[in-house]
């Protein structure tokens, strides 16, 4: 079934921010507490295809208590950034692979496969109505594609009905004064995802599963949780909603490759394009929490860091285990971190060229 791409309407916001105001929230605005005046949204139903494709006025949306999304979780998003360049336009970081992974969490959750030129396009309009919003500096406009069962039922089968839908949120730099490495704990109980299960998709429920591992990391005075394979609880997999990276005391770096329980994150997958530029070797191969620990005291690892849109890269200073803390290095930021997430940035800001052709840049 290829029905034509529905066409959007346009419905501009009656009473939108005023701009003082609007100056007012971006100074200091954080991370998704600002938002901007508008959001897209396009329909789908098995019978009519998608369609009814809108740009409106943000609100809030009436919600049948009997619809599905609320009692079986067939909900799935994205989250990309649309940046200030240096020579005064915008672009988005590589929304196509953003549209690519919505399909595959769509198909992993039975859901329709949302035309990527759609998604592309629905993130474009809303940028452009909201262009104001995109804060300058070193902030950015996140972009929040998502999907969830709108269908007006109890019983359990993929919906019949759908609401996509974007929402914006103006964000500030995400390491004011710097990066400061963070601290993990490695979650023992509990595990993320299994074989065969939903890991490598990003649907919320992913997410709704490590809230209680989180939750134990910051009782143990930890920023985040490491979550290790469901299979052997050997292998490192990756951060709540963040991607590893080791980087070894010969350069090379060493990523878990993936092997379905691990989201494929588009940062991971730039850095390790970068690092590649950069001469460096990069390894997609299994790493044990064992390993880690005797390669951290050791001295053979210098630097591990996590990945992901929202904070690029963040690097990780020390580990609390049950089985053993340890610092990596010196607990600081190290040199190759640090030089991957410059690299990664500038390209995104359009302060450096942009040899992979990430930049999609909006008129
Ligand atoms: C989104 C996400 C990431 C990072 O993906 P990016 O495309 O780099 O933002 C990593 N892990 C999980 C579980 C995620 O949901």
């Amino acid at each position: 079934m290829s029905a034509p791409a529905p066409a959007f309407r346009f419905d501009p916001h009656q009473a939108p921010v005023a701009a003082t105001e609007r100056a007012e929230r971006l100074i200091d605005p954080g991370f998704g507490r600002v938002f901007t005046d508008h959001m897209a949204l396009i329909r789908f139903s098995d019978e009519k295809g998608w369609h009814d494709a809108q740009i409106t006025a943000r609100g809030p949306l009436p919600i049948d208590p009997a619809s599905s999304v609320l009692h079986y979780a067939q909900e799935i998003f994205e989250g990309l950034k649309a940046y200030r360049l240096a020579d005064g336009g915008t672009a988005l970081f590589r929304p196509d692979a953003n549209a690519r992974r919505f399909r595959d969490s769509a198909q992993r959750l039975a859901m329709p496969e949302l035309p990527e030129a759609l998604f592309v396009e629905s993130i474009e309009r809303l940028v452009a109505a909201d262009a104001d919003w995109i804060p300058g500096g070193e902030g950015a406009l996140y972009l929040r594609p998502f999907m969830f069962a709108s269908e007006v039922f109890l019983g359990v089968k993929p919906a019949a009905e759908y609401l996509y839908m974007v929402i914006a949120s103006s964000v500030g730099a995400y390491w004011k004064g710097g990066m400061r490495p963070i601290s993990v704990w490695v979650s023992r109980e509990h595990t993320r995802a299994a074989p065969g299960g939903t890991g490598a998709a990003k649907c919320g429920g992913n997410y709704a599963a490590s809230l209680i591992a989180q939750k134990a990391a910051i009782a143990q005075g930890c920023d985040q949780v490491v979550f290790l394979d469901a299979a052997e609880r050997r292998w490192i997999e990756e951060l709540g909603g963040m991607n590893l990276f080791f980087v070894m005391d010969d350069g090379s770096l060493v990523t878990p490759p993936l092997t379905g329980t691990i989201l494929p994150g588009i940062t991971r997958d730039s850095l390790i394009a970068l690092a590649r530029n950069q001469g460096l070797t990069v390894r997609e191969e299994p790493y044990a929490i064992d390993q880690w620990r005797e390669d951290a005291r050791s001295g053979r690892l210098v630097e591990a860091f996590a990945c992901g849109t929202a904070a690029v890269v963040t690097p990780v200073g020390r580990v609390a285990d049950t089985a053993g803390d340890f610092t990596i290095g010196t607990g600081g930021t190290g040199q190759t971190t640090q030089r991957l997430h410059q690299a990664l940035n500038a390209i995104q800001r359009g302060q450096a060229p942009d040899p992979h052709g990430w930049l999609h840049r909006l008129t």
